[in-house]
C-alpha cells in the first residue's frame, strides 16, 4: 500500500497522544493500555518500526516527579502527618501520573518515530567509499 492514499500525521505528538496510526490517523496504536498493535488494523502500517524503549517512562518519571513532590512538601508542611500517610497518598499518586502518562508518551514517541524517520544507525558503505574516492582525487 502507498502512503499517497492515508492522510500522514503532520503533528506526530497529536496524533500520538490520540494512539493513531501516524499513516493513516484512523487505526489503531496500541493492542492494550501499552502493547502496541502488530500493524495498524486499517492501512497495514507494520509497527515493527517503533522502539522507543525507556524514553515513556524517563518522560512520565520526570513529568509525574515535580508536582508529586511539590504534593508531598505541601502536605508534609501543612498537616505534619506521619511518613506513613505518603505511603499510601504520595506514593500512589505518583504512580498514577506515572502511569496517566506512559501510553499518551509513548504513542508521541512511536509517531515521531515515523514523522521523522528515525532508525537505530548504519554505516553507509557505498557513501564512504565515494568520499575516499573524491578525498584521493583532490589530493593528486
Ligand atoms: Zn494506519
Amino acid at each position: 500500500m502507498s502512503t499517497g492514499e492515508y492522510k500522514e500525521t503532520e503533528v506526530p505528538a497529536l496524533t500520538g497522544i490520540m494512539g493513531r496510526c501516524p499513516r493513516c490517523q484512523k487505526g489503531h496504536l496500541f493492542r492494550g493500555y501499552l502493547q502496541l498493535a502488530q500493524r495498524c488494523e486499517v492501512c497495514g502500517l507494520d509497527y515493527g518500526f517503533a522502539d522507543p524503549a525507556d524514553g515513556p517512562a524517563f518522560f512520565a518519571m520526570t513529568l509525574a516527579a515535580v508536582p508529586a513532590l511539590a504534593f508531598g512538601v505541601w502536605f508534609q508542611t501543612s498537616f505534619g502527618l506521619p511518613l506513613w500517610v505518603h505511603v499510601i497518598t504520595t506514593v500512589p499518586l505518583t504512580i498514577l501520573c506515572c502511569m496517566a502518562l506512559l501510553r499518551p508518551l509513548k504513542g508521541w514517541l512511536v509517531c515521531s518515530q515515523y514523522f521523522h524517520k528515525a532508525e537505530e544507525g548504519s554505516i553507509d558503505r557505498e557513501w564512504h567509499a565515494e568520499r575516499a574516492k573524491a578525498r584521493q582525487r583532490e589530493q593528486k
